[in-house]
């Protein structure tokens, strides 16, 4: 069995009295160990619905059918203790879009620090713990400054060093780069991605940025409530009238792939990144 695995889930918010709305319709996917899984799909299409079942933010289980399993445990299920979903999140960290909102302490070290002492960890083990995620967050220098200070970007890697210092084996990020100056995202990103490839951390990049998912290891995409395409990056993209009809963009060498194509210059190769599209059209050039 995958790692997390959704199988048939169907949820509605239930309103006072008022009709459900609908947000997921029947998904069924899965995500292995250590995988970096990025998710598309529109304003609406159930992303965050699905991002706060996994993380049991969402407890209104009214309108819910289907199961997410995590290594094996079935984390909707209505018999699961107390004890097990303590287990759970743990295991499971979610990063939000708005980095003030994810700061809870007046300096840097005490808020990364405080999700350990939420857990019940001996002093010095946060010790451990909070040096160590700041450093992987290249957020050491910072230890003492006040969160409200710094960059939105610098924020962001202050919310993940709080994550990490829980030790989860998954992480999700709801568009934790949606808010965030070209920089600021170009720091986070690498940060998710230390995270997935130096300490294995299952990640799940929620995103509207075709060039982060780019870099994923596989791509699901939502539309409305839906999962509409699942593959490599490859695959997702090659599926272009897919992905317009869903209201999504293409990474734009892609684009500029499909333009060239157009105008009798076909590309050969890979092309899902800007490195393999410079490399397919110098040697488009070489051959005329
Ligand atoms: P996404 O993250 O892809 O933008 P969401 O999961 O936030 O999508 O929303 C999916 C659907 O659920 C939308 O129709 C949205 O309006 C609805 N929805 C989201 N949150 C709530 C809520 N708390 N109460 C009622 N409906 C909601
Ligand atoms: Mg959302």
């Amino acid at each position: 069995m995958a790692f997390i695995e959704v199988k048939n889930l169907s949820y509605a918010y239930g309103g006072e009295g008022d009709s459900p709305v609908y947000a997921l319709n029947n998904l069924s996917f899965e995500i292995e160990k250590g995988e970096y899984v990025a998710i598309l799909g529109h304003n609406g299409s159930g992303k965050s619905t699905f991002a706060k079942l996994l993380t049991m933010v969402i407890d209104d289980y009214d309108y819910l059918s289907g199961n997410i399993y995590v290594d094996g445990v079935d984390i909707l299920s209505e018999d699961i203790s107390e004890d097990e979903i303590f287990e759970l999140r743990k295991r499971v960290g979610m990063v939000f879009q708005n980095p003030d909102n994810q700061l809870v302490a007046t300096v840097v070290e005490e808020d990364v620090a405080f999700g350990p002492e939420n857990l019940g960890i001996e002093r010095s083990e946060i010790r451990r713990r909070v040096d160590e995620a700041l450093q992987t967050v290249g957020m050491t220098k910072y230890a003492k400054h006040e969160p409200h200070r710094l960059s939105g970007g610098q924020k962001q890697r202050v919310a993940i060093a709080g994550i990490i210092a829980m030790m989860p084996e998954c992480m999700i990020f709801d568009e934790s780069t949606a808010m965030l100056d070209p920089m600021g995202r170009r720091e986070v990103i690498s940060t998710v991605e230390k995270l997935n490839r130096e300490s294995g951390i299952t990640t799940i990049n929620i995103t509207h940025y075709m060039d982060e998912a780019a870099r994923a290891d596989r791509i699901i995409v939502f539309n409305n409530g839906s999962v509409i395409l699942k593959g490599t990056p490859k695959e997702v993209f090659a599926q272009s009238e897919i992905m317009r009809a869903a209201g999504l963009d293409l990474p734009q060498c892609i684009d500029l792939a499909e333009k060239l194509k157009k105008n009798g210059v076909a590309l050969k190769g890979d092309i899902t990144n800007p490195y393999q599209c410079a490399e397919a059209v110098a040697a488009a050039l070489k051959d005329k």
